[in-house]
């Protein structure tokens, strides 16, 4: 089965569609939509196993991604196609050229529906997961309205208002997906994250939607024109509080396995890894890694 569609899948680490969206991932896949996986990162610190860490690592890490996506094309009999950015696993910048190889990818690639890691309301402010949602968003500010997607959602958001229904005889394969990681999960962690999931979606979302499902934010636009986020100062109280709770607590978790500079790791970026917003954030001069 095969339709018009083109689905663009951000992702900035191997294993991040399968943590986060996925349900929707999956029956994207289904419907015969043309569906392709953008891995920002190649996974390289994750890892606490300094042996592994670099090269090594993300030799593994490109199979397990592979693997995943051949469980969800054997349970649809549909393909999925992976384009690698080759940024170093915990140094994707949000800089000029970034945004550019973006723009060019978006330009090339003309997707109708575009996922990718919100920006500005994360669950979790993993900075390569804060800048997958940058730089597309800075890309579709670069794009003329004739070449914007037609619709833009961002997953691993706080602040969520479109849902997509998970249907309960996608869990063995969703659970065979995740098991492919299996540098990153174990059994016991994937049979717990699976029922805590499905927990969490049916709390959170029951009341709505009547049904389990994952959840969005969609990108507003004005004029072709992505609508920024609001201030901090002029957003309403309740959101002023979830944004803080979030962009203080869920930043640290990565930094511990980043205890290796990648020059030590023998590894070599055909890229500009300076980060505008970074060198900006006193929360990361703290932890700069040397
Ligand atoms: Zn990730």
């Amino acid at each position: 089965m095969s339709n018009n569609t083109k689905i663009l899948f951000f992702t900035p680490h191997p294993d991040d569609l399968e943590m986060g969206m996925p349900f929707t991932y999956l029956e994207a896949i289904r419907l015969g939509n043309e569906v392709v996986e953008v891995l920002m990162t190649n996974g390289e610190y994750g890892t606490t196993n300094k042996e592994f860490k670099g090269k090594r690592l993300s030799k593994i890490r490109m199979k397990e991604i592979n693997d995943a996506n051949a469980v969800f094309e054997r349970g649809t009999n549909n393909k999925v196609r992976l384009v690698k950015m080759n940024y170093i696993d915990g140094f994707l910048p949000l800089n000029n050229e970034a945004i550019q190889r973006v723009t060019k990818l978006l330009q090339k690639e003309k997707p109708d529906i575009v996922f990718t890691c919100d920006p500005w309301f994360a669950q979790d402010y993993h900075e390569d997961h804060l800048n997958t949602g940058r730089l597309v968003y800075f890309s579709l500010k670069r794009l003329q309205k004739s070449q914007l997607p037609k619709r833009v959602y961002y997953y691993l958001s706080n602040k969520t208002r479109f849902y997509i229904k998970c249907r309960w005889k996608d869990f063995k394969i969703v659970e065979e997906a995740l098991l492919q990681h299996r540098t990153q999960v174990s059994p016991m962690f994937v049979k717990m994250m699976l029922v805590f999931y499905n927990k969490l979606s049916i709390f959170r979302h029951l009341l709505k939607t009547r049904s389990s499902s994952e959840c969005f934010r969609e990108q507003e636009f004005k004029d072709g024109v992505p609508i920024s986020p609001p201030r901090f100062e002029e957003m309403p109280f309740r959101t002023r509080w979830i944004y803080y709770l979030f962009s203080t607590v869920t930043l640290w978790g990565n930094k511990k396995l980043i205890d290796l500079s990648p020059e030590k790791l023998n590894l070599k970026s055909e890229y500009d890894l300076s980060d505008i917003l970074k060198v900006k954030d006193p929360r990361y001069k703290i932890l700069g890694t040397s």
